[in-house]
């Protein structure tokens, strides 16, 4: 089974080896390729469900519910069904493959979604690689202060949550992370 590819999966203290969706934004990106990336993502078929809805990496106030609980997916690719949120009201723009690609379907090809199973995996690899085009910008880390502070709590004493967490590269990401948060909020 081919993984899909993820995109649009975003940072947080939980998940710091994502990108971070002030990374991406652009308000220079022409209207009618941002409305049709935005109808495409929008068309994506429901892969699995969450327990609990996602929420805004920029704290806009928007109403969970609307931020969905799914991953979507075209049969290529994976990204959460709030990816369209941060489209739409943030001005994020979605690496340049992956718009050429959107750009390039006829029509969106609900076919291909038929055949892929709930259970298919999904590889970040390619997505962790993109570092969008404002480097230094940074969105909130965690839905809350409160809970950002509990997690680097937990995290500086070594309590984390759980292996996946603990690797190299993830604690690397993480340090910096909260470094970025710290800097912001002082
Ligand atoms: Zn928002």
């Amino acid at each position: 089974m081919e993984p899909l590819i993820g995109i649009g999966f975003w940072r947080s203290l939980l998940e710091p080896e994502l990108p971070d969706p002030a990374w991406f934004i652009d308000a220079q990106w022409p209207q009618h390729e941002r409305q049709m990336v935005l109808d495409y993502l929008l068309q994506g078929k429901p892969l699995c469900y969450w327990m609990g809805y996602s929420w805004c990496r920029f704290r806009c106030g928007t109403a969970a519910a609307s931020m969905g609980a799914a991953d979507l997916t075209d049969g290529t690719y994976c990204w959460p069904e709030g990816l369209a949120h941060y489209v739409h009201r943030h001005l994020v723009r979605l690496p340049e493959s992956f718009v050429q690609y959107v750009l390039g379907q006829a029509s969106f090809p609900t076919a291909a979604t038929t055949a892929v199973p709930e259970s298919c995996p999904v590889d970040m690899t390619w997505w962790q690689q993109q570092a969008g085009w404002n480097p230094k910008a940074c969105s909130f880390p965690a839905e809350t202060d409160e809970q950002a502070q509990r997690t680097i709590r937990a995290f500086e004493r070594e309590m984390v949550l759980e292996p996946s967490m603990l690797t190299h590269a993830a604690c690397k990401a993480r340090t910096h992370l909260i470094k970025q948060w710290r800097a912001k909020n002082s």
